[in-house]
């Protein structure tokens, strides 16, 4: 790695310098740009649907324990 600012996108898997980072997963701008301007029936839409799934998989979702109080 050349110290350059540059990430894996997730989404095309190409390495690219600019793109915006979504809960520290990283989409290229090219991404981006398909992304925003997806139909509801465009055929990619169910893979950025998965992408997401994969952002969201990363993060980590902490319980909130139930208490009596809260059954009030
Ligand atoms: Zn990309």
């Amino acid at each position: 790695m050349a110290g350059r600012d540059q990430k894996n996108c997730l989404c095309c898997g190409s390495v690219k310098g600019s793109g915006i980072t979504v809960l520290s997963s990283f989409i290229c701008l090219d991404c981006e740009q398909e992304i925003i301007s997806a139909s509801f029936h465009d055929r990619k839409y169910g893979r950025f649907i998965e992408i997401l799934k994969e952002i969201w998989s990363g993060l980590i979702i902490e319980d909130i324990p139930e208490t009596d109080d809260a059954a009030k």
